[in-house]
């Protein structure tokens, strides 16, 4: 048995303080404070409490569930290989968990991308990693808007359909465990009902959906909104259209790249005022060029020019460079958050969204997957599974 310490801990609906974190085989047996239990004699003890300057806060290990890619790797073209690589530099950001994200391509590269990334998880599974694994992949298209296409390639966006679906779901061995989809295009309806029943987490965005359009899309099994005010119709004070409902529906959960590119500080926090400390979600949608120099990146089959840190395709966003733990930064510092708040966002909201029951909490019975942080968000170390 190992015993984690340390000064605070976020499990995230509660904070704990001087904690006591109890792990067998990998997974949390239970949490509670140094007052309330003894420390067994045969444990292992990890103090965290005692080596640094700062309080060193014990949180959910974060998990990232729109992430093209990072370390100079992208995720539809990555050889398994190098896979370990990214994982690695999520760990170091305090990422845990992620689902790789497709971006819309010509079906035959994108099936190819899927079956790797479907044996990627299997591997992840069923190995001892102590790294930041892939958990399920997220479809980013083909099913998207070309009014709303941000830089998906126009001419490999398709109208939905169960036969395309059922391709792409076979390719991907039925780890497709999200899919974002604009819920306006003919057949779109269909395809939401089919892979909700499937439990895919379906998201309406890239999208130029009026509000009925978007209410259907929920209606029919959407659950939550991709990149909030990206790639979608504008939100106007006579047609509210998809933020309209994204913004005020109480069922749905979203999410929002928190960089300070993609969205101003003051409509992040309009967002989070909206959708709440309860279904607010924190995305990086980074690609190839996180964690490094400015450059050419590629994002599947597009090449991205990023400069300052913005990505952009002939002038267009195109991903960004955004890290989980500076966007839990970020929330704290563009709103009245606290970190636990945006800790909760990156954390237990988006888990939930995705139904992952096992991460994104400190609770017993999930997997430890935790990160160790200073008060001001700095991420200290990772700890995968009760490996440091
Ligand atoms: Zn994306």
């Amino acid at each position: 048995m190992i015993v984690v310490c340390a000064n605070r801990l976020y499990t995230p609906q509660e904070e704990i303080r001087d904690p006591l974190l109890f792990v067998e085989g990998g997974l949390i047996s239970a949490v509670s404070s140094r007052a309330q239990r003894e420390i067994p004699k045969n444990a292992t003890v990890i103090d965290l409490g005692h080596d640094g300057p700062a309080e060193a806060i014990l949180a959910p290990g974060f998990v990232d569930i729109h992430m093209h890619g990072g370390a100079g790797l992208d995720v539809m073209r990555a050889a398994p290989g190098e896979l370990p690589h990214l994982n690695k530099f999520l760990t170091t950001h305090g990422v845990t968990g992620y689902f790789p994200t497709t971006v819309a391509a010509p079906l035959d590269q994108t099936c190819t991308a899927l079956d790797r990334l479907a044996d990627a998880i299997d591997a992840a599974r069923n190995g001892d990693a102590v790294q930041a694994r892939p958990l399920g992949i997220h479809l980013e298209g083909p099913f998207l808007s070309h009014k709303r296409r941000g830089v998906h390639p126009p001419e490999c966006l398709v109208e939905p359909t169960l036969e395309i679906f059922e391709r792409l779901w076979q390719a991907a061995r039925g780890h497709v465990r999200m899919m974002t989809i604009a819920p306006e295009l003919p057949g779109a309806l269909e395809v939401i009902a089919e892979a909700a029943r499937r439990k895919v987490c379906v998201s309406i965005g890239h999208s130029d959906a009026v509000l009925e359009s978007a209410r259907a899309g929920v209606h029919a099994g959407a659950r939550h909104a991709t990149h909030t005010f990206n790639a979608m119709r504008p939100l106007d004070h006579r047609d509210p259209g998809i933020l309209g409902e994204v913004l005020t529906d109480p069922q749905i959960s979203a999410d929002i790249i928190a960089d300070g590119i993609h969205l101003a500080p003051e409509v992040i926090q309009i967002f989070l005022q909206a959708v709440g400390l309860e279904r607010s979600v924190l995305i990086t949608d980074a690609m190839a060029a996180a964690g490094m120099p400015d450059g050419t990146y590629q994002l599947g089959p597009i090449q991205v020019e990023v400069k300052d840190g913005k990505c952009t395709k002939d002038g267009t966003l195109a991903g960004s460079v955004l890290t989980m733990d500076r966007a839990v930064r970020n929330v704290t510092r563009f709103s009245n958050w606290t970190l636990r708040d945006a800790v909760r966002a990156a954390t237990l909201n988006a888990t939930r969204a995705v139904g992952l029951t096992q991460h994104g909490q400190i609770s017993p019975g999930a997997e430890a997957n935790l990160v160790v942080l200073n008060p001001d968000g700095e991420v200290r170390r990772t700890i995968v599974r009760g490996h440091c």
